[in-house]
């Protein structure tokens, strides 16, 4: 057996158009969607995923501002810059690229997105509508794991979903939104005894661990459909998953890959928040 390969960029593709439509059509009333995204450092990270933002936005008409700050930056003078951006009407978006250096208060930055132009999902009021909303601005990586899935055709109502990882930014945000599709959801992490004998009895096994390799294709169900969210870069270059993709081939129904699975939806998904975070500013969703 050879899994169905889920293909990312193909949906990711998909999912642009629907962006440039929305986009167009935004303009056409008057309002250019406009995006900031403040950069304290020079986390060598943040820098790439700052500059593939830009080049994102400008290939679907989105305005595009970046703030940088020095590494020395304040926190008084980051919250005075996010308050400027939060009562600016020109913009619609903003995100911080984390992490913020070690000086600055993650959670003090973070409240400072206005909850309406969080389009990743960082403010801990937005962050607490993961619990009880079904529709609101959530955080693009765990919306890509969901959103591949809904997009290929694969129903979550009834599945049993083993998550591996309970990380702020992927596992523990993505548990609502699993819960939200009506899965059965059993959570993964290190303390877990015996990882395999869970991963094993998943219909879908998400995996966000950060662990090259972590999974084998012996921990997973002949024909389960398989998520890989884990990004790790590979020595001479590259990226890898979490699970051992050709193993997990013969097993598996369905699995993304790394590159190009889950990682491919997260830039346009967050465009995506973009356009619903304009209509919620205008009072239109
Ligand atoms: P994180 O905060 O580091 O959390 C990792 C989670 O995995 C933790 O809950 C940890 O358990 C669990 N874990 C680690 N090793 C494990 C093991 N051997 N067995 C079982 N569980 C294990 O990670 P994150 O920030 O949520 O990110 C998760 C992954 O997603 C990373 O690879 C990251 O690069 C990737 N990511 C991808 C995108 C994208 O666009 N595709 C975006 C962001 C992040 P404990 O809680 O017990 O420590």
């Amino acid at each position: 057996m050879s899994a169905v390969v889920l293909d990312g960029k193909k949906i990711a593709a998909e999912i642009r158009d629907e962006v440039v439509r929305e986009v167009q059509s935004f303009k056409e009333r008057g309002i250019s969607p406009k995006m900031a995204v403040v950069l304290v450092g020079d986390d060598p990270a943040s820098v790439v995923y700052a500059r593939a933002k830009e080049k994102a936005c400008q290939k679907v008409g989105i305005g595009y501002e970046l703030i940088r700050f020095p590494a020395s930056a304040s926190e008084k003078e980051v919250v005075a810059k996010l308050r400027e951006l939060s009562a600016d009407p020109s913009i619609h978006g903003i995100m911080v690229e984390l992490p913020v250096p070690p000086h600055i208060s993650k959670e003090r930055v973070t409240l400072e997105v206005a909850p309406l132009k969080d389009v990743d999902c960082v403010n801990p009021q937005n962050r607490g509508f993961l619990f009880s909303r079904k529709e609101g601005l959530f955080p693009a990586t765990p919306l890509s794991c969901v959103e591949i899935l809904r997009r290929s055709g694969i129903n979550l109502e009834g599945k049993h979903v083993v998550l591996v990882g309970r990380g702020d930014t992927v596992g523990k945000p993505l548990i609502f939104l699993l819960l939200q599709e009506n899965a059965t959801v059993t959570i993964c992490h290190t303390r877990t005894r015996d990882l395999g004998y869970h991963t094993r009895q998943a219909d879908v096994l998400v995996v966000a661990a950060g662990k090259p390799g972590l999974i084998s294709g012996d921990m997973i169900k002949p024909g389960a459909c398989v998520v890989d969210a884990g990004i790790n870069e590979v020595e001479g270059g590259g990226i890898t998953g979490d699970v051992k993709f050709e193993e997990a081939l013969n097993v598996a129904g369905y699995i993304t890959p790394v590159p190009g699975g889950v990682g491919a939806l997260t830039t346009v998904l967050i465009q995506k928040n973009l356009m619903k975070a304009l209509r919620m500013q205008r009072g239109e969703a």
